[in-house]
């Protein structure tokens, strides 16, 4: 991974880090704040309670001291009839009341009347002298305190009021008001509620094993001061295991500890001054603690997918942009070389073109040397064959002048018969003449070039007769064999195919010139599967020397001495062949001599 991607994925994970603790703290607050906006309003109505529960008791004692009974029998204690008279007006007056207790003290402290005469633990002679309500009243206030009763055992609220006669106070009236009521009302409502006095003494709680515990630490002298007053009795006051982690706002704190030292609270106080109390309710922070889960789990799940929703449009984003630009490389690439093919085709073209136009000159020019080549191919054979000729004309010429020198003494003798016949020897001569005259004029001509239908046997008996005289003057036998397989026709031009023997034939004639008896085969046989016809002229001469076959066809090769050879004629013969779509090969025969096969394609018969 690239130092670029980590620092992006730490930065990732620190905002949904932060994100996530944001989170949890805003929903904490936010669920703190209301959490403690309805506590506070609970509470409201709990010290509301609480203090009507007080009030409705706070002007009783002042009403009591204005009845005159109660001055008489505080100036004459002794008086029985009149202390039972009261005993029972306050037994009668307390249950109506519903209060506690109420009983009337002098002004030694001392219970003289009370409204539990008749029970088992009455106040009567009993001395309260060191109460601080006590203690108020005689100094001409209302008297105001709570305590766990020392003889009943019962926390309670203590309203006392001085009993006045004439500016003296004779003593105190006391109407106890029990708390445990109030406390197991509240209990009753599923409140979580503590009342705490000045020193921080939990007087009255819904947890009753918190009951006479402060919620701080008591200095020894406070310890001590309570123990005089003997406001709890024997209670031993100890800390409850609680600490304050954490303060709202004024009146509202988080408290960790009391049931369990995990356990947290939020707890909301409000003082109530006249009775010098603070009222505490507790509101326990799991419910609250598992919103924040909640709340932080969901931001979670919510981010995760977000951040994966990003992620995979990334991915998707940068695949398209890989795509796309693979798409535009590929487009390029393709575009030049599309360009360059084109280019090339186009040069190509161009060059074909040139080449095609200069190879057609050629072609002309070459067809015309060739043909200017065979033309004089063919003069230089007939040039060859001159003697032949001049031999074969000077023998019917010399026979004509001897019939003419004949006919002349015949005409003057008068012997017409034999006259005529001389004369007609002479006619004879002449056509004879004129034959090889014509066969000479025809084989010297220029060829229409048109291939058609030609006979074998007819183009070997021309070649032959055109060769005649030489064949005869060297002794030759002729073996021609052409008609096993009946007659054969060839495609072919026949001046060009004539000139081709003409030339072959010819070869071997001077190949056979040491030959004791010359001897040329000529056969020919058709290649059915091929379509072609196989001409071959084998003479008995030395053959070929290994070494030349190859080069005998070239043009100007020739082994014969000067003035006999150009060296022309199988070069020509060959390219004659070629463009008669037929074939030219040269070999030696196993028996001795050379071996010329001519392979042309057959043909049908013209009458056919
Ligand atoms: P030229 O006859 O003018 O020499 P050719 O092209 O006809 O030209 O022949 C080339 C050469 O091929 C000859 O010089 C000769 O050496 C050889 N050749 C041709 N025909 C024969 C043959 N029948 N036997 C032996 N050699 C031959």
């Amino acid at each position: 991974m690239s130092g670029g991607k980590l620092a992006l994925l730490s930065l990732v994970a620190l905002v949904l880090i932060l994100s996530l603790w944001q989170t949890a703290a805003l929903t904490r607050r936010a669920a703190l704040a209301e959490l403690r906006e309805s506590g506070q309003q609970e509470l409201s109505r709990y010290v509301l309670h609480l203090q009507g529960q007080l009030e409705k008791y706070e002007f009783l004692p002042g009403v009591l001291a204005t009845n005159r009974s109660l001055v008489e029998l505080l100036k004459s204690p002794g008086d029985r009839e009149l202390n039972n008279s009261l005993n029972r007006y306050l037994e009668v007056l307390n249950r109506i009341t519903g209060a506690s207790d109420t009983y009337l003290m002098d002004a030694g402290g001392l219970t003289i009347a009370a409204s539990n005469w008749l029970s088992e633990r009455p106040f009567v002679g009993r001395n309260f002298s060191y109460r601080p309500y006590f203690k108020e009243a005689m100094q001409g206030r209302l008297g105001r305190y709570f305590a766990l009763g020392t003889t009943s055992n019962k926390r309670g609220y203590y309203f006392a009021y001085p009993v006045w006669s004439d500016k003296e106070i004779l003593g105190a009236v006391v109407v106890k008001i029990n708390m445990a009521p109030i406390e197991r009302s509240w209990a009753d409502s599923g409140a979580e509620l503590i009342v705490t006095d000045p020193d921080g003494v939990i007087f009255i709680t819904t947890h009753p094993q918190w009951r006479f515990k402060t919620l701080s630490p008591l200095p020894d002298v406070v310890h001590e001061r309570i123990r005089e007053n003997r406001r709890y009795g024997d209670a031993e006051l100890t800390n409850l295991a609680v600490s304050f982690t954490e303060t709202l706002m004024e009146g509202a704190r988080i408290m960790q500890g009391g049931d369990g030292l995990s356990t947290k609270y939020l707890v909301l106080e409000k003082a109530m001054p006249q009775a010098g109390w603070k009222v505490h309710i507790i509101k326990r922070l799991e419910q609250i603690d598992a919103q924040v889960a909640q709340a932080t789990l969901f931001v979670a799940i919510f981010m995760i997918v977000v951040l994966l929703l990003i992620f995979i449009w990334l991915q998707r984003r940068r695949r398209l942009a890989e795509h796309s630009q693979f798409e535009k490389q590929a487009k390029h690439t393709l575009e030049t070389r599309v360009r360059e093919q084109t280019r090339d085709i186009t040069d190509a073209n161009i060059r074909l073109t040139r080449e095609i136009e200069q190879h057609r000159r050629t072609e002309r020019e070459l067809q015309r040397t060739q043909n200017e080549l065979i033309q004089s191919a063919k003069l230089a054979v007939i040039g060859q064959m001159s003697t032949g000729i001049t031999h074969e004309l000077n023998q019917p010429l010399a026979a004509i002048r001897s019939y003419a020198d004949n006919a002349r003494a015949l005409f003057r003798r008068g012997r017409g018969e034999e006259l005529e016949w001389n004369l007609a020897q002479i006619s004879e001569l002449t056509e004879r003449m004129a034959q090889i005259g014509s066969q000479l004029k025809l084989f010297a001509r220029k060829t229409s070039g048109q291939s058609t239908s030609v006979s074998v046997e007819a183009v070997v008996d021309d070649s032959l007769r055109l060769l005649d005289s030489r064949i005869r003057k060297s002794g030759t036998d002729v073996l021609v064999n052409l008609r096993e397989k009946g007659p054969l026709y060839v495609t072919a031009d026949m001046v060009r195919l004539e000139q081709v023997l003409v030339n072959l034939i010819g070869n071997a004639l001077h190949a056979m010139e040491q030959v004791e008896k010359p001897k040329i085969y000529i056969d020919g046989a058709p290649d059915l599967a091929e379509g072609t016809i196989k001409i071959s002229i084998r003479d008995k001469g030395p053959g070929i020397p290994e070494e030349l076959i190859e080069r005998i066809f070239d043009p100007f090769f020739t082994t014969k001495e000067e003035g006999r050879g150009l060296g022309l004629g199988l070069s020509i013969s060959q390219r004659i062949i070629e463009a008669l779509d037929g074939a030219l090969t040269a070999d030696n025969h196993p028996d001795g001599g050379a071996i010329f096969i001519l392979t042309l394609p057959t043909s049908a018969s013209p009458e056919d």
